[in-house]
């Protein structure tokens, strides 16, 4: 069998590879945690009461940097 990270040949049944580490095993218990999905639980409402709350920050920050740049020129 050939490494799935490295392409190097590496012993069958071999857990990891021997040249870059990989591990090799197949594991379905592996592939359950990596795809769990890291999802941020939505709550209604809170969404877009951030969203405002960014679009005052950056129109803070505008006016803030409006008023400076006025004040330059
Ligand atoms: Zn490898």
């Amino acid at each position: 069998m050939y490494c799935s990270n490295c392409g190097e040949k590496v012993q069958e049944g071999a857990a990891f590879c021997a040249h870059c580490g990989n591990s090799l095993k197949k594991e379905s218990n592996v592939n359950s945690t990596n795809n769990a999905p890291v999802m941020v639980p939505s709550v209604p409402g809170h969404g877009t009461a951030t969203a405002s709350m960014v679009l005052g920050i950056l129109a803070i920050i505008a006016g803030v940097i409006t008023e400076s740049v006025n004040k330059i020129v």
